[in-house]
C-alpha cells in the first residue's frame, strides 16, 4: 500500500493553464477588437454546455469557433490567452435556439454539447481551465443581473469581469463560495463515509459543507462533522482545493482525525454513515454495493488519498 501523499494529486478542475491577463480587462475596446479577429477562439456556452469532440482514448476537446456577428448581441467575456502568447479566448453565452454551433459531432450536423461536470476530467489542462472559468463566470452573470444595493439592472464591464449599477455606480465582482470537504479518519485508520439525503441507494461520500460568515476553514470542518454525524475532530490538515462552479463553489479539501467514533446522524440531512477499513471499502466498490464520486471530484481524491492509491470504481453519479 502506498504511503499517503502530503497533498491531493490530479484535481481535474485545478489544472487550468490559461493566462488570464487581468491587466487587459480595463480596455473598453478589448472585446470588440477580439470579436473582429478571426483567430480569436470563442467558447459558446448554451445553458452551461458547449460543443465538444470525443477523441480516441477517451479524451475530449472543446469545439471553439471564430467570432460571429451574433456574439456582439450576447454576453461575452475575455477569458485570457493561451500560455506563451497563444490565441485569445472569449466566452459567448447563448440560449437554446440562438446557438451558432461549433465543431460538429462525427457523422452528424448538430454539434454534441456537454457541460463541465460531464467532460471536465477528460480535457487537457488548457481546455479544463477555459471551461471551468467560463462556467463559473457565466453562472455568476446569469444569477446577478440586479444591484444588491438598489435593485436596478446592472451591466457588465471590465471585459465581462464585473457588473456595474448605472443608478448608483456601485461595482459588483464575481463571487466564489468557500466550502470545506473532509476525510475523517479514526484512531484505527478507518474512513468515515456518509450517504446524504437524495444520494443514490449505494452512494456514499466524505462530508462537506459551506463555510459560514465569521468562521475559519478549520472551524467549519469541525462544525460540519459534528453537526452531520456527531463526531469531534482534531488535527484538521489542508490537502488541496479546486473550483466547483455548480454554481459558484470553491471546494477546499482537508483531512481530520476523529477523537470519538459514535455516530449520531443529523436528521433530514444524513441517511447513513459508517466507518470503513481499506479492504472493506475496496471490496464494496468492486462488487458495486458502494458507489463513490467520479474522478472530477475532490471527494474521490480525498477517499483515494486515505486509501493510498487510485480506486478502480466506475464513473457514477452519487445523486439519485
Ligand atoms: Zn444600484
Amino acid at each position: 500500500m502506498a504511503r499517503a501523499a502530503a497533498s491531493l494529486p490530479s484535481l481535474a478542475l485545478s489544472r487550468g493553464s490559461l493566462d488570464r491577463h487581468g491587466e487587459l480587462r480595463g480596455d473598453p475596446g478589448l472585446l470588440a477588437s477580439l470579436l473582429d479577429d478571426p483567430t480569436t477562439r470563442v467558447l459558446e456556452l448554451v445553458d452551461g454546455r458547449t460543443a465538444v469532440t470525443e477523441e480516441d482514448g477517451g479524451r475530449v476537446r472543446l469545439g471553439y469557433r471564430s467570432p460571429v456577428p451574433e456574439d456582439r448581441d450576447r454576453f461575452t467575456a475575455y477569458l485570457g490567452h493561451a500560455p506563451t502568447g497563444g490565441a485569445a479566448y472569449v466566452l459567448s453565452v447563448a440560449h437554446d435556439g440562438s446557438a451558432t454551433g461549433g465543431t460538429s459531432a462525427p457523422g452528424g450536423d448538430a454539434p454534441q454539447r456537454q457541460g463541465l461536470r460531464g467532460v471536465g476530467a477528460r480535457l487537457d489542462d488548457l481546455d479544463a481551465g477555459v471551461l471551468t472559468t467560463a462556467t463559473g463566470l457565466a453562472n455568476w452573470h446569469g444569477r446577478h443581473g440586479f444591484c444588491p444595493l438598489c435593485g436596478s439592472p446592472t451591466t457588465p464591464a471590465q471585459s465581462g469581469w464585473i457588473r456595474v449599477c448605472p443608478a448608483d455606480g456601485s461595482e459588483h465582482y464575481p463571487r466564489t463560495d468557500p466550502a470545506v470537504i473532509m476525510s475523517v479518519v479514526d484512531e484505527n485508520d478507518r474512513l468515515l463515509l456518509a450517504r446524504g439525503v437524495g444520494f443514490a441507494a449505494q452512494g456514499m461520500s466524505v462530508l462537506a459543507g459551506f463555510v459560514e460568515p465569521g468562521e475559519s476553514l478549520s472551524a467549519a470542518v469541525a462544525r460540519e462533522v459534528h453537526e452531520e454525524v456527531g463526531v469531534r475532530v482534531t488535527d484538521v490538515t489542508y490537502l488541496g482545493d479546486q473550483p466547483w462552479p455548480f454554481p459558484s463553489s470553491l471546494m477546499i479539501g482537508f483531512t481530520a482525525r476523529a477523537v470519538s467514533t459514535e455516530l449520531v446522524l443529523q436528521q433530514d440531512e444524513i441517511e447513513e454513515a459508517r466507518w470503513f477499513e481499506r479492504e472493506e471499502l475496496a471490496r464494496a466498490v468492486a462488487d458495486g454495493s458502494l458507489r463513490i464520486s467520479g474522478r472530477i471530484s475532490i471527494a474521490r481524491r480525498l477517499i483515494e488519498h486515505w486509501y493510498g492509491e487510485e480506486l478502480d470504481a466506475p464513473e457514477a453519479s452519487l445523486r439519485a
